[in-house]
């Protein structure tokens, strides 16, 4: 069973949940990504306003 991962770029912040790292941001087109552990952390930036 594939877990999901969740993702932020370090250019935008913008944050992807996937199963593997996305190639490239789709925003700034950063391939820099840092892993968010946390799920609790990962929502926070779903959730936020
Ligand atoms: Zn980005």
């Amino acid at each position: 069973m594939l877990r999901l991962q969740f993702f932020s770029c370090t250019g935008c912040e913008r944050v992807y949940a996937d199963i593997e790292q996305p190639p490239t941001c789709a925003v700034c087109e950063s391939g820099q990504f840092e892993t968010i552990e946390s799920e609790r952390q990962a929502m926070a930036y779903f959730t936020r306003s």
